[in-house]
Parts: structure tokens; sequence; C-alpha cells
């Protein structure tokens, strides 16, 4: 038998093909379920299963609601309609935080029986995912038991199920908790910049200590007044001056 195009295994007969050419079972596996594994470009399909085996590789089960599975450790989600011991079992939709575009947790199907003080009112969960590459729109849960009120005797009034504002709630903080990390991150690149330019500007080379700067920082001070003329002076004293003070913070937030 031909060789799967993704990992090189052996496929077998049923297995799918796209139009270069078979794919293993293993390998589909970890293709998004939305995705047509047929019409879809080799290249894609790579991308998809290397994404997706990193995110399984990490992946450990923090919160469960129905067929969603949260990691809020690493920020991580998965819907899985089938699960083995507590963890979900069909691992294709996997998801970082970070790649959604947009999330919505809401009430749908609302159904209200009973009468009298035997009411009931449930609704089942449904999960909406948009990312740049797909869209998932999927019942996650159903029969959610909501909370009412009778008004004016007959009407009913209901709220959204518990378990659903709840787990949007985990949600919208595991998002809040990326962006928090992502904005660190962008100030971190920022300050290395920062410091490459302070370090090129006082002509200095990692390591040096707090002395090394101050006598390198005094010295082209110094020779300041040799080698510009008289009105450079001060806008170069300042542009050294604030390249020391970069590095003086830098070297005490060591
Ligand atoms: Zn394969």
């Amino acid at each position: 038998m031909a060789e799967c195009i993704l990992c090189g295994k052996q496929t077998g007969f049923f297995d799918k093909r796209n139009p270069e050419g078979y794919l293993c079972k293993e390998c589909v596996s970890c293709i998004p379920s939305v995705i047509d594994c047929t019409s879809c470009s080799t290249e894609k399909l790579k991308y998809f299963r290397e994404q997706n085996l990193r995110k399984r590789k990490v992946f450990d089960t923090t919160a469960v609601f129905g067929s969603l599975y949260l990691d809020n450790i690493h920020r991580i989600f998965c819907i899985s309609p089938t699960q083995k011991k507590g963890e979900p079992a069909k691992l294709s939709d996997m998801f970082w935080v970070s790649e959604i575009d947009e999330i919505a947790l809401c009430c749908v199907n609302p159904v209200c029986t009973g009468s009298g003080t035997g009411i009931s009112v449930t609704c089942d969960a449904e999960l909406y995912v948009r990312t740049s590459e797909l869209r998932i729109k999927t019942i996650i849960a159903r029969n959610e038991k909501c909370s009412y009120k009778v008004v004016d005797g007959h009407k009913v009034e209901w709220k959204e199920a518990a378990r659903i504002a709840m787990f949007r709630s985990m949600f919208n903080q595991m998002i809040a908790d990326e962006n928090n990390t992502m904005l660190k991150e962008i100030r971190a690149v920022r300050n290395q910049k920062r410091i490459v330019w302070a370090e090129g500007v006082l002509m200095l080379k990692n390591p040096y200590t707090a002395d090394e700067l101050k006598q390198h920082y005094d010295f082209l001070k110094h020779n300041l007044q040799y080698s510009v003329s008289k009105h450079e002076t001060e806008y170069y004293d300042s542009i050294l001056e604030q390249a020391y003070k970069i590095l003086q913070e830098h070297i005490s937030e060591k």
C-alpha cells in the first residue's frame, strides 16, 4: 500500500486520500472535524496535524462541561463527543485560546414543561468558535436546568443555566490571562530593543558590571567635546544619558 503523505506510515485500503495521496487514520484523527481532508491541500493538513500534536502533548483536563474540555493551565480547549475516563477521546478539535478570533457560549432551545409548582425549564448549551481557519458551531450539553420565576401568576421568566454562565466566565478568564501574557511578551520585546539600542550607543557588549557601565559613560561623555561640534554636544549628551539610564535600570533588574 501507499505511504501516508503526512507521516510516511503505511496506509490501509480504506484510508482517506486527498488529491496528492493517502492519509493514515492517525493523521486524519489530528485534523479538525470541519475540515474536509479529501479536498484540503497537503500543506494545510501538515499544518493542522503539527499544531494538533503540539496541543495533545500538553493537554490536561481541568474542567468538563458536556463535550467541552478545558485546560486552563495551558489555555487549550477540546470539543469531544466521546470520553474515556474523564478525558476527551476524540482529539481533533483542539484549540489554543490564542488562536480564537471569536467565541460564544450560549443558551439555545429553551423548553418549559409542567405546570403549577411542577415547572421545569431546560436549555441546550451551544458553543460557537471561529479561528482564521475554521468555524464550529455545536451543542456541547443538553437539558441544562435553568432557574425561573413565575410572574403575574402565569408568565415564566427564566435565566440561563448556571453551568453555562460559569463556563463562560472560565473562558473569559482564560482569554484575559492569554491577553496579559501577550502584553507582557510585547513589553519584553520592546524592552529588549531598548537595551540593544542603549548598548550600541554606549558601545558596550554583554556582560558588563555597573562600574564598567559608568566608566564607559563617563569616558564617552568626556570625549564628546572633542568629537562633535559645540551645538551638537547637547544633543549627543542627552542621548548618552538616556542610554545610560536604560542600562542602569536593566542592570539593577538582573
Ligand atoms: Zn499518517
